[in-house]
């Protein structure tokens, strides 16, 4: 039987058709917003469900048996999100990024990471192709992945020591098989790996040495650790700016520890400031999207798992690309690829987000009555 009702889950965010401009210009790959800052990052959620409960993303109160995650006829399809993948190419971008939710639980991604494998930049180049995962899955997947054209992989991890990370997940996953995800991921090619960690004060930064220390030990360069200050992303994590531990804390720790020295960015627009060990023994990053904001050259457009586009990872409101792939021009015609990029093109232009600068100002606002998107539903 065919749905007839709307999902409720459909209208979770507000989003707005996307314009199309009566004269279509081709992308010209040099495509920049309000701020003149460039396009250059697709982040595409895969999928809205995750088999954790991270507390900061998706608190076991909230995402329980009664949550209604989107029905699969709202997800896009990867013959969609390859076509929006191609015209945002077009325009620029250089490095897609797959995330979720878990995007390993999304069925046949290998398919997927393929299609997009197959895109070319204008100038004749292969992207880079990379995702975020738990690592739970990873051990079993990463070849199939690599097979597929992967280049690289994020494995996200809290904790080393077993009952902080079981805590951490809220679902009793223990920690070595995420370490094993790691090891899979490094011998199938998938280097160097980074892993993330998310810092909440009094929770896990008693984690934050640990997981140096056997990172370094074990692996050396191939593997990349990088601190995330905890964010305020949504609205459900009942974030609080006192369980933040500032990355200059963790950058403190480490040096005193093992003895630091900064590096230069490897690329623009990247979001970690990153330091390598004087001993020679790797490298990390910290990520300090509260303390030291990096908006001014923030390159990263997000694809949410039903097609709304969001410029900014604090925002609520999208652009709703999937009316524009399943809908139909005034005269009953599919929108043509010419169309949906300028649409797109259009979306950018006008994009003035720079939450993380403002944040301090915005906080103490009065909200605007929407809520802002859910991390798992829009991607890391
Ligand atoms: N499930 C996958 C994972 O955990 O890697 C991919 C999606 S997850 C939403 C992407 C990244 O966002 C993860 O590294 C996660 O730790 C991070 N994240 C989620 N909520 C966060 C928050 N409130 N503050 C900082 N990072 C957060
Ligand atoms: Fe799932 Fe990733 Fe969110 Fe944790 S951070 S709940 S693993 S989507
Ligand atoms: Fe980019 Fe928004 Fe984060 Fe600033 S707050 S860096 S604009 S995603």
């Amino acid at each position: 039987m065919g749905e007839t009702f709307i999902p409720l889950a459909d209208l979770r965010y507000a989003a707005d058709l996307p314009r199309v401009p009566e004269a279509l210009t081709a992308p010209t790959g040099l495509l920049s917003d309000r701020l003149g800052r460039p396009l250059r990052d697709l982040r595409i959620s895969v999928t809205d469900r995750c088999n954790f409960r991270c507390s900061y993303c998706m608190p076991k109160e909230l995402f329980d048996r009664d949550y209604r995650f989107l029905p699969h006829s709202s997800l896009l399809s990867f013959e969609e999100i390859t076509r929006v993948a191609r015209l945002f190419v077009a325009h620029g971008v250089v490095k897609l990024r797959l995330t979720g939710g878990e995007p390993l639980l999304r069925k046949g991604l290998e398919v997927l990471i393929a299609q997009l494998a197959a895109l070319r930049t204008p100038e004749g180049a292969p992207l880079d192709i990379t995702l975020t995962t738990n690592g739970s899955v990873l051990a079993r997947k990463a070849q199939a992945l690599r097979d597929a054209g992967l280049k690289r992989v994020t494995v996200s991890l809290d904790g080393l020591d077993d009952a902080v990370f079981r805590r951490m997940n809220d679902v009793d996953f223990p920690v070595a098989d995420v370490l094993a995800g790691i090891d899979a991921a490094l011998r199938v090619g998938l280097a160097p790996v980074k892993v993330n960690m998310v810092v909440k004060r009094g929770t896990n930064d008693d984690q934050i040495l640990p997981l140096a220390r056997h990172v370094r030990t074990h692996y050396g360069p191939q593997v990349v650790l990088r601190f995330i200050e905890y964010m305020d992303v949504g609205s459900s994590n009942g974030w609080r700016m006192d369980e933040v531990l500032p990355s200059a804390e963790v950058l403190q720790r480490l040096d005193q520890a093992f003895g630091l020295e900064p590096l230069a960015a490897a690329a623009a627009g990247e979001t970690a400031a990153r330091w390598r060990y004087r001993d020679g023994r790797g490298e990390i990053g910290v990520i300090s999207s509260v303390t030291q904001a990096f908006c001014s050259d923030c390159n990263r457009a997000r694809l949410s798992t039903e097609g709304k586009l969001f410029l900014c990872l604090f925002a609520s409101r999208g652009h709703d690309l999937r009316a524009l792939l399943r809908g139909r021009t005034p005269d009953g015609q599919a929108w043509s690829d010419a169309q949906i990029a300028a649409a797109i093109g259009l979306v950018w232009a006008e994009r003035e987000d720079r939450y993380s600068e403002l944040r301090g100002a915005l906080q103490a606002e009065p909200g605007s009555g929407e809520r802002r998107v859910e991390m798992h539903y829009i991607g890391g």
